[in-house]
């Protein structure tokens, strides 16, 4: 089996409790690896977009100006409540740009309705943006927004990975809740039980927002922390590399992807390329606990 360096900041002598973002290569890794996932698939033309999606949010962390952290004293009270460092509420002005970046580079090659909602998000007001964002981050958006959130969380992902990044892994605390991010509080997408030193097959979620990964014990619902009552599917035919756990105790559920089988797994790509999953354990009863947020309004219908 050939395994090869993660691309997160490598671990101390012990197996690392957080895992921040390298920035460098991140999202260009995902275009990869949707790329590579498009090929023979039946959604190849979306994960192909979604592919180019990535390679435009790569170049729009690359032009980010710095971006300012929390002041020391936030910090610090962050952490005397036990709550992430980072609030999602509180964007620095820079994600529009990149939403302008993104959208400017993605039009050239997006199908035509697409390239419609791309149009209007480079001419709409600030506020309109910001509501946008609003929208989003609600969890509930209006249906008439659906079509522009994908970009408006892919612009947000750009800006919260680059503040993560910034971050001092050493001042990170883990949370009550398992499956919130210690960075920006936001749900995780899914974890992924990872090779390499120091971290063989220990399991790590990954925030849906900021990109960031926590390690969690395996074999307990990363929801409600029950060991009891947890159960591993997958798709009849597939190679294993995504699997769905689900939890009969909170009746919640999480992608988990392994390295192990493909080291090239990528939380965010692995988990859209992979819906026909979320239906088997939907039909089956179970609720999903934290969104892809490239997925919101792409194919809900
Ligand atoms: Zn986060
Ligand atoms: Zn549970």
């Amino acid at each position: 089996m050939h395994s090869q360096a993660i691309d997160f900041h490598p671990p101390a002598e012990e197996a690392a409790a957080f895992l921040l973002p390298v920035t460098t290569t991140l999202f260009a890794d995902r275009a990869e690896r949707f790329e590579a996932l498009a090929s023979e698939h039946s959604l190849s033309d979306w994960l192909r977009f979604l592919a180019t999606l990535s390679r435009a949010q790569q170049q729009a962390l690359k032009a980010l100006p710095p971006l300012a952290l929390p002041s020391a004293d936030s910090l610090r009270q962050a952490r005397t409540h036990g709550m992430p460092p980072l609030d999602p509420s509180v964007r620095p002005a820079a994600w529009r740009d990149a939403l302008h970046q993104i959208a400017s580079t993605l039009r050239l090659e997006a199908p035509e309705a697409t390239r419609t909602e791309l149009d209007a998000l480079l001419v709409v007001s600030d506020a309109a943006l910001e509501k946008l964002a609003d929208s989003l981050m609600s969890g509930e958006p209006e249906a008439t927004d659906i079509a522009r959130l994908p970009f408006v969380a892919a612009a947000l992902q750009v800006v919260f990975t680059q503040l993560a990044s910034q971050l001092d892994a050493g001042q990170l605390q883990a949370l009550d809740a398992h499956n919130v991010c210690p960075c920006c509080g936001s749900p995780a997408v899914a974890s992924v039980v990872r090779l390499g030193a120091a971290i063989n097959n220990l399991r790590y979620l990954h925030c849906s927002l900021c990109n960031t990964e926590w390690n969690v014990a395996r074999a307990v619902c990363t929801t409600c922390n029950s060991d009891k009552a947890v159960a591993l599917h997958e798709v009849e035919g597939s190679q294993g590399a995504v699997r769905a756990e689900t939890c009969d105790s909170c009746k919640g559920y999480l992608k988990i992807a392994y390295q192990e089988k493909d080291p090239r797994v990528d939380p965010v790509a692995d988990d859209l390329a992979t819906l026909a999953l979320d239906m088997l354990v939907d039909e089956a009863g179970y609720q999903r606990s934290g969104p892809n947020l490239l997925l919101i309004g792409a194919y809900s219908g």
